[in-house]
């Protein structure tokens, strides 16, 4: 059954088209990978699921019902750049964010358990390492047993060890019963998890699908490569549009 439904998304930031008619169809427990080169558009399309931006034009739905703000409030999310109460403890910012979501915070404890964190819960953030930030970050999205996860750039900087925990996790949360959205450069960790993949380019897909579909459009080739190809394809084509 599909969960999420992003149907003609467009947006403008002035005169940057950054999102230019994206439609994408999330089945529920499904993770999907969302590829793209710098300045895609990933971030903004993320901006629009979870509210932080707003579409020109475009629908998103769950659950084939318009996504309110009460939906958007259980979303687990992972941002690119982890932004905490730097003068606050891990367990302080962890709560707070677990009162604003109508969770009880209770919960955070076996949230920070999971990412390891539990020794440094009195940590004030400021004091945490990138590595550290981004496992909190991780342990506050899983907070509340969300039904989507959103993680933007969840691999960046982490070390194998903590690579490897955050792959788990996320295996965990999908037998759980979530769906979970990562937008990531680093596609070969990804390939691991990834049950499907949206490949951005300039703001519009330029191919998705089940990782099995996307092998059969590709044989023998990794996901990593199945990029570069579509990249370099939509590049050349490009280019032979503006010579024609
Ligand atoms: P990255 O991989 O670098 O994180 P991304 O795929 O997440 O990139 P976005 O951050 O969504 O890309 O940006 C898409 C486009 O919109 C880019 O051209 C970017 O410069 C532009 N953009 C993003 N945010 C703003 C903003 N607040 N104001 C103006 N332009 C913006």
């Amino acid at each position: 059954m599909s969960f999420l439904t992003i149907a003609d998304i467009k947006t403008r930031y002035g005169p940057v088209e950054a999102l230019r008619g994206v439609d994408l169809d999330v089945n529920e427990g499904s993770i999907v990978v969302l590829l793209g080169p710098n300045g895609a558009g990933k971030s903004t399309l993320f901006g629009c699921l979870l509210g932080t931006v707003l579409p020109d034009s475009g629908e998103i739905q769950i659950r084939e019902q318009p996504i309110t703000a009460d939906a958007r409030r259980q979303f687990g999310y992972l941002a690119e750049r982890v932004t905490l109460y730097p003068q606050r403890t891990v367990r302080e910012n962890a709560e707070y964010i677990a009162r604003l979501k109508g969770i009880d915070p209770g919960v955070i404890d076996d949230s920070l358990r999971r990412v390891g964190l539990e020794d440094l819960r009195e940590r004030k953030t400021s004091q945490l390492s990138k590595g550290q930030l981004q496992r909190a970050g991780l342990a506050i999205a899983l907070a509340g047993r969300p039904q989507l996860l959103v993680l933007d750039e969840p691999f960046n900087g982490l070390d194998p060890l903590v690579l490897e925990m955050f792959l788990e996790t996320v295996r965990e949360e999908r037998e759980r019963g979530a769906t979970i959205l990562i937008s990531t450069h680093t596609i070969s960790a990804a390939e691991e998890i990834a049950t499907h993949a949206a490949i951005l380019l300039d703001g519009k897909l330029a191919a998705s699908g089940s990782i099995e579909e996307l092998r059969e459009q590709f044989p023998g080739h990794s996901l990593e490569s199945i990029y570069h190809r579509v990249a370099k394809n939509r590049v050349k084509k490009s280019m032979e549009a503006m010579a024609a």
